[in-house]
């Protein structure tokens, strides 16, 4: 079906940070599929790992144990807040696990009532009737109503708007820490904090997604990390792939209580091959010092870009954004720029508020940040 917009190019393989088209064009890819190639392309360990679980079991379904995906739950858990994990295939599936979960720790706790989450203007959850519901976007939702009831929007970032939304019915707090699709729009530790006092004044579960934000994306594992609170339950998912199609719902055990045997369930969720690559994943972000290069490439990364703002105020009007979760705000619309970027072989992503996301893979160095830079320049001269 003709659901996307997409670019005329065909990529035939990848390496690193690059990409190589059919036609014999190389572009630095600065889109990594949406933040989901954490480790670039074609990474030797994750090559490892996949070719050597395909050489011994794809799947099994979850009528059994699943050893990967216990010792990847395990390790999840051990490196957050999180006591338990439902593997998905993608970052709705494991959104739509987190806001069931929700409904039914309320459910068991003798409050069937409080089955409403309140969600923020310009989210992104996913594409299920759950994660459009809750997110409300006109783009999202023309057209397919009727939608799923439960989900009560406020503006981002407004604290007061978010108390007077909470009532009886209220039985959680769903976020992103920063937004993605949203525009690169970076909640406040402050605001974050204030969300996680009143979940815990009003007996709600904070809920993250962390779909995008997450798995080394912003310098640490987890973007809630910078805001020294912890949630009730998160969903996860792009990166924990590196490219392979994997999510997760990460929850305590207080909050995931209600989630027993037969509540919930995926065919595929957690497979043998995807729960391979998402250890090797792992094995690398989990590396002492792999975070800390995440955090100082972004320094310099950052700087670099508010330079070329400071040069181009007319192109790009501000930078923002945490780690590698970057966007420029665009003054021309920011299709043409990331077009105009695409054709002199640099590769980024459009957001809402007008922005180009900039996420490159986790892996990068000074010499494809100043490649980058390169091509943006030259971009920005092309709109003068
Ligand atoms: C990408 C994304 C999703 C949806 O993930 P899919 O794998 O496309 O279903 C949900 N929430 C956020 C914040 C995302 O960035």
């Amino acid at each position: 079906m003709p659901t996307y917009a997409r670019a005329d190019v065909v990529f035939e393989r990848g390496e690193g940070p690059y990409l190589y088209a059919t036609d014999g064009r190389r572009f630095l890819d600065f889109a990594a599929g949406v933040a989901v190639n954490a480790l670039g392309h074609a990474h030797p360990h994750l090559i490892k790992a996949l070719t050597e679980q395909a050489n011994k079991l794809w799947h099994t379904s979850n009528l059994f144990r699943v050893a990967g995906q216990e010792s990847l739950a395990t390790r999840l858990t051990q490196a957050t807040f999180a006591d338990t994990v439902f593997f998905t295939n993608s970052g709705a599936e494991a959104w739509e696990c987190g806001a069931k979960l929700v409904r039914k720790y309320h459910y068991e706790n003798g409050n069937p009532h409080k089955n409403r989450i309140i969600t923020f203007e310009q989210a992104f959850h996913g594409r299920t009737l759950g994660a459009i519901s809750a997110a409300k976007q006109e783009k999202l939702i023309k057209g397919f109503a009727p939608l799923l009831d439960g989900f009560d929007l406020v503006p981002f970032g407004d604290l007061d708007a978010v108390r007077n939304a909470i009532t009886e019915e209220t039985g959680g707090i769903c976020i992103e820490p920063i937004q993605g699709e949203g525009g690169i729009r970076v909640a406040s530790v402050e605001f974050l904090c204030a969300l996680r006092e009143l979940c815990d004044q009003h007996g709600l579960l904070l809920f993250l997604d962390e779909i995008q934000s997450g798995m080394g994306r912003t310098g640490k594992l987890f973007a809630h990390e910078w805001a020294g609170i912890t949630p009730d339950v998160m969903a996860v998912a792009k990166g924990i792939g590196g490219g392979f199609p994997l999510g997760a719902c990460l929850a305590t055990e207080k909050a995931a209580s209600g989630m027993t045997a037969g509540t919930h369930g995926s065919t595929y969720g957690g497979n043998p091959l995807a729960t391979a690559v998402g250890n090797a994943v792992l094995d690398v972000v989990l590396e002492p010092g792999f975070l800390d290069g995440v955090q100082r490439i972004s320094d310099v990364f950052q700087g670099r870009l508010r330079d070329l703002a400071g040069q181009f105020p007319a192109v790009f009007k501000e930078v923002r954004g945490q780690g590698l979760l970057l966007g420029l705000v665009c003054g021309p619309t920011n299709g043409d720029v990331v077009a105009k970027a695409r054709a002199n072989g640099l590769l980024t992503v459009p957001a809402g508020d007008n922005v180009v996301r900039v996420l490159p893979p986790l892996t990068i160095t000074e010499a494809h940040v100043e490649e980058a830079i390169g091509i943006l320049a030259q971009t920005a001269r092309e709109f003068a």
